[in-house]
């Protein structure tokens, strides 16, 4: 295939490098000589890293060379192409005029695409002679590197030219989002707008200082960069024409910098100064700063988006992972915080509407996780698994299950009926490959698990059966321990007796600050009686141990992180984010060796040391049997994240 690309600047020498890297013909234009030779010496540079990074071979990065011609000359560089990728200055008038003359001057197979952020493409369609050969192909900076494609229908898009500009990005390795109507700003850049305006303004309007607020996007809602380094890095002016062009009031603080070429990084100074290097944040500076209030408004316009038709909840999710690095997608998020505290964080809103989806969703009671639907259905699958005292949700993308203790009236307390449902649970998230980290939390805000259900104990004068009720809740409490896959307790509220011996149970424990821990059996008489006393042993060493099942005492959740209990502490709001970043980070790693090294840690270190040394040699032979570990030595010679599939 031919590719004309029109400008040689950031994106288009960087989607020239790419098209001729995956074997097409590339012709590549701009005004000035001086601007071409300068895309050539970036494009040259480019193919010489991934030649050193061993991405590519040298024969491969000269032959991808030879096949691009750049060119002062529109008619030459659009001979015999099959598509025209425009890469222009993001203005409006100078792409329209530029689309008038690719029409007139390509033949009439070419398909001209632009790479415009967040103009209408269906404008530039309309002053050409063939608007339905006309689309979006909004590209990722830098090109070679960030995985998404959102393809963009104009209004008067042809379903060949859309299927067109599919294939050609998925030849390209794309993963491709079709952006379904030509809204402003489509996917990404629409619901990326908020990070940006909405911290601007509450730092204009309430002098949050802008480090409070990036350490809080940083560190509790856990994105890459605050929204204040990212505009350095982004380019305080490609912001102040992002606003502009998008008709919005402009904050005062953006104009002024914008107005004093203080662009961000690039210039040496924009919101920061750059003198020293990246800004210094620490987590302690984001804590009073809650990120719901950017939050919000994002799942605001992401959920006009759906409204509207532009695309479904999992391709408008999968856009934001992929092309921002939103950590997950915002109306997964919406999901897991409840629609009604984001409509709860928006009402009252001095200058946003709320999304009149979001307001009918709460009506119905379509909350998020907490009622089992939202914008996902998180009532498992197909209803095969349905169950009175818990409730199950999968994320098919991040491969995350969690399991919610569901009795929030009664503090979630463990019934026998609890722990059964938790056993066929279980083994039917262990049976699915698409599961490969599991969270197991509590429902509401209140209590993780207070413990055992003490009415279970009816006939407390029966000492056969407490002993049976206890043989079985240690049953159940193994089949959590030895559960093949990486487990996370979600510690959102009280965690006693029974429900810490639970948390004990899993591999990890995360907790929200306002979480309350305790072995607190000793206070009403009795002893732990579902492994309490053996694994808060063996995690806490027997001083400790002795300690808390002795005393009975309540621990803060600093308390207990204090002791080594806790994997972390989360600020209550940033704790469902957090959790779900900590599974996320677990779920994409490689499921045998993960279940092999849970074995050792937890069987093998029952076992006499030469022994469980024995094991360890068979676990690191045996593991090198699967695929994954030449995925894994692949992706580190690349430089690239492992794809790791469990075979
Ligand atoms: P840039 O300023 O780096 O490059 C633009 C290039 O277009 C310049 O070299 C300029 O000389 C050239 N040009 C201007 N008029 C021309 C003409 N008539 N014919 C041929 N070339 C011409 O800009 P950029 O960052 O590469 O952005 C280009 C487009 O891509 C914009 O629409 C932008 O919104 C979009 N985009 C940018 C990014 C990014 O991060 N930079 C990401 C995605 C999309």
């Amino acid at each position: 295939m031919k590719i004309a690309v029109i400008g040689a600047g950031e994106m288009g020498h960087g989607i020239a490098e790419l098209a001729a890297l995956r074997g097409h013909d590339v012709s590549m234009r701009d005004i000035k000589q001086e601007y071409l030779d300068r895309g050539m010496e970036r494009l040259r540079w480019s193919l010489d890293k991934l030649v050193e990074k061993a991405q590519v071979t040298r024969p491969e990065a000269d032959a991808a060379l030879a096949r691009i011609a750049p060119t002062l000359d529109l008619r030459e560089a659009l001979h015999n192409a099959d598509f025209a990728i425009e890469a222009v200055f993001e203005d409006i008038e100078l792409k329209k005029r530029i689309f008038r003359e690719l029409d007139e001057a390509s033949p009439d197979k070419t398909i001209l695409a632009s790479n415009t952020s967040a103009l209408p493409i269906t404008s530039m369609a309309m002053v050409t002679k063939r608007p339905q050969k006309v689309v979006g192909m909004h590209f990722f900076n830098p090109p070679m590197l960030m995985p998404l494609v959102e393809v963009i229908r104009a209004d008067t898009t042809s379903d060949a030219t859309l299927q067109a500009s599919v294939d050609l990005a998925k030849a390209l390795g794309k993963t491709v989002v079709v952006v379904r109507k030509d809204v402003p700003g489509f996917i990404t850049t629409r619901v990326l707008g908020p990070y940006f305006e909405e911290a601007a303004w509450i730092h204009e309007q309430e002098g949050v200082p802008i480090e409070r607020i990036d350490a809080a996007m940083r560190f509790r809602a856990g994105f890459p960069m605050g929204p204040f380094e990212l505009a350095d890095q982004v380019g305080v002016d490609v912001l102040h024409h992002l606003i502009v062009n998008a008709g919005q009031p402009e904050p005062a603080r953006v104009r002024t910098l914008f107005e004093a070429k203080k662009y961000g990084r690039k210039a040496g100074e924009g919101f920061y100064s750059y003198k020293e290097g990246r800004p210094k944040l620490t987590p302690d500076m984001g804590a009073d700063f809650d990120p719901i209030r950017i939050l919000a408004p994002m799942i605001n316009e992401a959920a006009a988006l759906v409204a509207m038709g532009v695309a479904p909840p999992e391709d408008i999710d999968e856009a934001m992972r992929l092309g921002t690095a939103f950590p997950k997608g915002p109306l997964g998020l919406a999901d897991d915080i409840g629609i009604d505290a984001v409509v709860a964080a928006l009402r009252g809103h001095k200058r946003r509407r709320t999304e009149k989806l979001l307001e009918e969703m709460v009506g119905r009671g379509d909350i998020g996780i907490k009622s089992g639907k939202g914008f996902y259905d998180h009532r498992g699958s197909g209803g095969a698994m349905t169950f009175e005292t818990l409730l199950l949700s999968k994320d098919a993308a991040s491969h995350v299950a969690t399991l919610t203790l569901n009795r929030p009236d009664r503090l979630n307390t463990l019934s026998p009926e609890l722990l059964d449902e938790l056993e066929r649970a279980l083994g039917e998230l262990e049976r699915d490959d698409g599961v490969r980290a599991l969270v197991i939390t509590g429902a509401g805000d209140r209590a993780f698990s207070a413990g055992a259900d003490l009415t279970a104990f009816s006939d407390i004068t029966k000492a056969f059966k407490v002993w049976r009720f206890s043989r079985r809740a240690e049953e159940v409490m193994n089949r959590v321990a030895n559960f093949p896959k990486p487990t996370v307790a979600a510690l959102n509220g009280y965690a006693f007796g029974g429900g810490l011996e639970l948390a004990l149970a899993c591999d990890f424990r995360i907790a929200a600050k306002r979480a309350k821990l305790g072995q607190t059996e000793i206070n009403l008489g009795l002893v732990p009686g579902a492994g309490g006393s053996q694994r808060l042993l063996r995690v806490l060493g027997q001083a400790k141990a002795k300690e808390l099942v002795m005393l009975g005492s309540r621990l803060t959740a600093d308390e207990a992180h204090a002791l080594g209990l806790l994997t972390k502490v989360a600020e209550n709001e940033a704790f469902p984010t957090e959790v779900r970043a900590f599974a996320e980070r677990l779920a994409k790693g490689p499921p045998l060796a993960l279940q092999l090294a849970k074995a050792l840690l937890n069987r093998a270190a029952e076992a006499p040391l030469d022994v469980a040394l024995d094991m360890e040699a068979l676990a690191f032979g045996i593991v090198t049997s699967s695929d994954d570990i030449y995925e894994g030595i692949q992706a580190f010679m690349e430089k690239r994240e492992p794809k790791f599939k469990g075979e």
